[in-house]
């Protein structure tokens, strides 16, 4: 089978314990990945990445960075998580933001509304176990300066449940999640990204 090709997007943020959350995920799945550091437009194109990894960090640097003319990677990002809901798209935290509220004109990736730091400031992170009802088990939850969803559209599904807070939305392949499962020794939700890449590279 095909190697399947994860692009890991590198702005800013918590991106290293991504790249072994995917490593363990791969372990544990026996499917083959090879991860692309995504830096800036032209990565994009160069790496044709099968799924795309949004990490957690500081939306606003990321969008800084990302949309600055050094790197430009965001608009593309955007385009290519646009261009077809199947792509399977995991952001956590302020990957969610992005992907909740991309603040360049065009719609949300995830049918979703997002505020940020409402958790209240670093001082109020949290880990605590939550309802994956994407993985149809309980998960470990790390929120760090998390954002709060405040509303779900009709296209956003529930992923995630901390009591009776959505905490995870799915739209199409999509998932964004304002914890960090990286951080957590789950590979859970890594493990639905390269599965469910692997299923659509199998039928296509
Ligand atoms: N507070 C951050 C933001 O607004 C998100 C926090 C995180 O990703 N851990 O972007």
């Amino acid at each position: 089978m095909n190697v399947l090709r994860i692009g890991l997007v590198m702005l800013q943020g918590a991106r290293h314990v991504h790249v072994a959350a995917l490593e363990r995920a791969s372990a544990e799945s026996g499917i083959d990945i090879e991860i692309i550091e995504l830096r800036k437009a032209s990565d994009l194109e160069a790496a044709d990445p099968h799924a795309i990894v949004l990490p957690g960090g500081e939306s606003t640097t990321m969008r800084l960075t990302g949309n600055g003319p050094a790197s430009a990677l965001l608009p593309v990002i955007f385009e290519w998580i646009r261009d077809d809901p199947s792509r399977p798209v995991l952001g956590t935290c302020a990957g969610a933001i992005l992907l909740s509220d991309p603040q360049d004109g065009g719609v949300p990736m995830v049918d979703a509304a997002i505020d940020r730091n409402a958790f209240g400031t670093q001082a109020d992170s949290f880990q605590t176990t939550l309802e994956a009802t994407a993985l149809q088990r309980e998960f470990p939850g790390v929120f760090i300066r998390a954002p709060r969803f405040t509303h779900a559209g009709p296209n956003g599904e529930v992923a995630a449940m901390l009591g009776d807070e959505v905490v995870g939305v799915r739209t199409g392949n999509r998932l964004a999640l304002t914890f960090h499962p990286e951080l957590s020794s789950d590979a859970g939700f890594h493990r639905w990204l390269i599965e469910t890449t692997s299923a659509l590279v199998a039928e296509a």
